[in-house]
């Protein structure tokens, strides 16, 4: 079976015009994982130009004053890369999550932090409200979430971490609206958030089955962000707590179904990894494209110092991992787009791909010796950076236990 490249037939319509005429050209059926359509292509293009022209610039400033510069976020919305999957009907790009996957990796190799404001937005809000939303909500969020308003997905709690379920916040129903109390712990981008997704429990009886997703909005009486945390990485992207006092939320902000939320939260989560193992991958891409150029040119003992077979072994050993990490991330990315069934390939993607990042960074560091110690140059960055890819959307022992179950069912009788 082939398709033809000339005419775009399947071998059944052209098999034979092919023999008699010898005017198709032969494409292979399978195509290797880092083919794009030409949309993906221009997609990945067009955000690596602008991560050098309009975020490269202002990256160190930001990460000093661990502050997101507002034109950045402006910036991504002009350029359409907060509503990437978002339909055109609602004023998005209407674009597939695969290309905000190459969105994502590439906005990383420049910035993580700016990198994961545009992931959380695009794998998580969006697609929340996508897939859940009543037409009423769509029209009134999408459009937004398209254009200028950041969203923020809240689900971890100070007692609540990798044990999410046992949150405490709690939504008490009063005729059409509920009441909610407790906090939120750890929220990405609350500082510049316009709406929240806030995981409460409204049965609090039914345990984990209570738990409901409710769309706040960020002038909600009762809502309080806190102050932001003094974090070792990815410092330009705000984190802070959040704390819900007598919040009312009109009954008909919840999304989706009363009690449905811990589902939402796995579905949403298990499609987010994906978007942490593209971010993991532009992060050590970006450490070693700006490493290796130095080796080519430190000259040490009258010679390159990428010429010692010592440094050359590192680097082809590096090389190999981002390879394998970038192979992983894409194959679980297509399956989601497939429709197939992706969650170990995820945990595989994103656990790979954060020990990848760790391993490129600190052996960038130690590439380019004393200077990598500095902030004159970019590595020590990446290297507080890739820290958080073994934390959040699920540690790394969380990612291993979700495999390995699924593991263990594989070879169920
Ligand atoms: C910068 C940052 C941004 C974040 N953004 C968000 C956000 O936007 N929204 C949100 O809801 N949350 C967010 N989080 C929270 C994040 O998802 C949690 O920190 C993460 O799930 C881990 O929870 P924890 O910090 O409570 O650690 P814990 O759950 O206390 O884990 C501590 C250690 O114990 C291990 N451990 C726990 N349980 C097990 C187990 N069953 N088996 C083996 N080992 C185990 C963990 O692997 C880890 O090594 C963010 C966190 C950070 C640091």
């Amino acid at each position: 079976m082939f398709v033809c490249l000339m005419c775009c037939r399947s071998a059944g319509l052209c098999l034979a015009r092919a023999l008699r005429s010898g005017a198709c050209v032969r494409a292979p059926a399978f195509p290797p994982l880092q083919s794009f359509s030409e949309e993906e292509s221009m997609m990945r293009d067009a955000v690596k130009k602008f991560a050098q022209e309009r975020i490269a610039p202002f990256v160190s400033k930001m990460d000093e004053d661990s502050v997101m510069d507002a034109d950045v976020i402006s910036a991504l919305f002009e350029q359409g890369l907060m509503g990437i999957e978002i339909g055109a009907e609602y004023g998005g790009t209407g674009s597939s999550f695969f290309s905000s996957i190459l969105v994502i990796e590439e906005l990383a190799k420049v910035d993580p932090s700016v990198s994961v404001l545009c992931d959380i937005q695009n794998t998580l809000i969006n697609t929340l409200l996508m897939n859940l939303g009543t037409e009423e909500q769509k029209q009134l969020y999408l459009p937004r979430l398209a254009s200028d308003t950041v969203g923020s997905f809240c689900l971890s709690e100070s007692e609540s971490g990798s044990d999410a379920f046992s949150l405490k916040t709690k939504a008490e129903k009063h005729k059409d609206y509920y009441s909610i109390n407790g906090s939120k712990m750890w929220i990405s981008n609350a500082e510049h958030a316009g709406v929240f997704l806030v995981m409460a429990n409204a049965e609090p009886a039914a345990g984990y089955r209570g738990i409901t997703c409710f769309i706040v909005d960020r002038d909600t009486d009762g809502l309080h962000i806190g102050r932001k945390e003094n974090k070792l990485g990815l410092r330009a992207s705000s984190t802070c707590p959040l704390t819900f006092d007598s919040m009312k939320v009109h009954e008909k902000n919840i999304l989706g179904k009363v009690g449905h939320g811990y589902k939402y939260a796995i579905g949403m989560l298990n499609g987010g990894r994906i978007g942490i193992a593209a971010q993991m991958l532009g992060l050590a891409q970006g450490c070693f494209d700006h490493t290796v150029p130095y080796t080519r040119q430190r000259m040490q003992f009258g010679k390159r110092i990428f010429d010692f077979q010592g440094m050359q072994h590192q680097i082809a050993h590096v090389a190999t991992q981002l390879e394998a990490a970038r192979l992983l991330t894409y194959n679980a990315a297509r399956l989601k787009e497939a429709g197939r069934s992706f969650i170990k390939e995820a945990c595989m993607a994103k656990y790979f791909s954060a020990e990848v990042a760790a391993l490129t960074a600190s052996k960038c560091i130690e590439w380019m010796g004393g200077v990598g110690f500095t902030k004159d140059y970019p590595i020590e960055k990446y290297y507080r950076d890739c820290k958080i890819g073994t934390i959040y959307e699920g540690t790394t022992n969380i990612q291993l236990s979700t495999m390995a179950k699924m593991i263990d069912q594989e070879y169920d009788g």
